[in-house]
């Protein structure tokens, strides 16, 4: 299932599976996308783990880049 970035002309977006937490992000572009309850999720996790939503779960994120 590939869903096209909203915001490049072209371009699917890759799955990407990071701790149970389905994400989709744009190889091109880098913004990462995802449904409302992932995005609760993700929220969920931010406060739980105490990190700060304006970098460190980025870099959560970005690493799961480099698995595939
Ligand atoms: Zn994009």
């Amino acid at each position: 299932m590939s869903i096209p970035c909203p915001r490049c002309d072209g371009v699917n977006l890759l799955p990407c599976d990071r701790d149970g937490l389905e994400i989709d992000f744009c190889p091109k572009c880098d913004g990462v996308w995802f449904d409302r309850g992932e995005l609760d999720k993700l929220i969920g996790r931010v406060v739980r783990e105490g990190l700060r939503p304006d970098g460190q779960p980025v870099a959560a994120l970005l690493d799961c880049l480099e698995v595939d």
